[in-house]
């Protein structure tokens, strides 16, 4: 399930103007997972030392992925 190796900042995502992360539980059979802005962290942290800071709202487990949200496309149909 991971798109990028663990070592990553969030610096990382955001040149490639990526500012919203998802964090999703640890437990899959849980999967809650939300949306949050991702400037609240300075672009040196490592994203694998804030994973497991977060408590899920829904189970109660600690520990979470966390994703980038791609930047919306540049692309579409034209005309
Ligand atoms: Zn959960």
């Amino acid at each position: 399930m991971r798109d990028y190796p663990t070592k990553i900042t969030f610096g990382e995502p955001r040149e490639t103007g990526a500012t919203r992360i998802i964090v999703f539980c640890r437990d899959y059979r849980c999967s809650h997972n939300v949306q949050m802005d991702a400037s609240r962290w300075p672009d040196e942290v490592r994203i694998s030392d804030v994973e497991p800071r977060f408590v899920c709202t829904m189970c109660g487990k600690r520990g979470s992925n966390i994703r980038s949200v791609d930047a919306p496309a540049r692309m579409g149909t034209s005309g």
